[in-house]
């Protein structure tokens, strides 16, 4: 799916495209279930809730064996094995009622994914930082999932379910969410295609 100009506009704006100068940033090598993830936040957002996310989304693959890597600057050498993730302050208008974010495959940036920040506080109707913090971290956590595992679609349970409601946010404060075993053999598998397309040999097509 090619990715419509203002999203490509966004991300260039959030400098998620890489200069085309040459860096010298040094990367250490990663294991087959280190995932790094490119973010950005467009918009304002308290420092604590968006660390609260990192740290809830974290905690979610780290149960499931997969350590991500946030990082706010996307190195010069394209990493194809990374995810954009790109934090909105606002759904586009278009976007239907209930939607908290959108995973989406660009042939040229590859898996991007978009968390819409006021449909996160609309959900979570809590003033509270920390509570916040773990529902955004829940929708980055379920996003990721979309890029990462194997198959597109929704489970009817875990981090995975489509459609959250109240109950489901209330399990999530208490961490009582988790991937379910279905998706977590989902996610090791499409880390698994991830890392032969990787290193398959490129040239043709
Ligand atoms: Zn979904």
């Amino acid at each position: 799916m090619k990715l419509t100009p203002w999203i490509l506009t966004l991300i260039a704006a959030a400098g998620l495209i890489p200069a085309r100068a040459s860096s010298h940033a040094i990367h250490p090598p990663a294991e087959d279930s280190d995932v790094t993830v490119y973010f950005a936040r467009i918009g304002p957002m308290a420092n604590a809730v968006w660390k609260t996310g990192e740290t809830t989304a974290l905690q979610l693959f780290g149960r499931i064996g997969v350590h991500l890597r946030f990082a706010n600057a996307r190195p010069a050498q394209p990493d194809s094995g990374a995810i954009n993730l790109l934090v909105l302050n606002r759904a586009p208008k278009n976007l239907k009622p209930h939607v908290l974010g959108a995973a989406k495959t660009d042939p040229e940036y590859g898996p991007v994914v978009f968390v819409f920040y006021d449909r996160v506080l609309e959900f979570c109707a809590s003033t509270y930082t920390e509570e916040t913090g773990i529902v955004l971290g829940y929708v980055i956590a379920h996003e990721l999932g979309h890029a990462l595992r194997s198959e597109p679609g929704h489970s009817q349970a875990g981090v995975m379910k489509g459609h959250w409601d109240q109950k489901d946010a209330a399990a999530m404060l208490k961490h009582l969410v988790s991937f379910t075993r279905a998706d977590s053999e989902r996610i090791h598998l499409g880390l698994a295609d991830r890392k032969l397309a990787k290193t398959a040999p490129t040239g043709g097509n």
